[in-house]
């Protein structure tokens, strides 16, 4: 927090990258591959843009930037993403 700008003013554009939210996560998302379809609907609903996809396939969460916040797992029409208590 105290390298926040008074006020979180943002001061310059593309910040976001440098803040890594994962760090906010008390819950994790574990995603079971082998179940997931590749309907893509965790990556439309991420609020993070927290789930990767190459070649139009998604890959595992980047926990630098996933908060935790479990909407990936309430979408996933196959329920192949389980919230656990994070492990710190
Ligand atoms: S838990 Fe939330 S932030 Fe993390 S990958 Fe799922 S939707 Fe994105
Ligand atoms: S919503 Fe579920 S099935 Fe669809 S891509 Fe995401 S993890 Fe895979």
């Amino acid at each position: 927090m105290s390298d926040l700008n008074p006020g979180a003013v943002i001061t310059e554009p593309g910040s976001t990258k440098k803040y890594k939210t994962g760090d906010w996560r008390t819950f994790k998302p574990n995603w079971d591959s082998s179940k997931c379809t590749q309907c893509m609907i965790c990556w439309q609903f991420c609020p993070d843009m927290a789930i990767p996809q190459k070649d139009g396939k998604r890959q595992d969460t980047n926990f630098d930037y996933c908060k935790g916040c479990g909407i990936c797992s309430q979408v996933c029409p196959v329920k192949c993403i389980k919230m656990e208590k994070e492990e710190k």
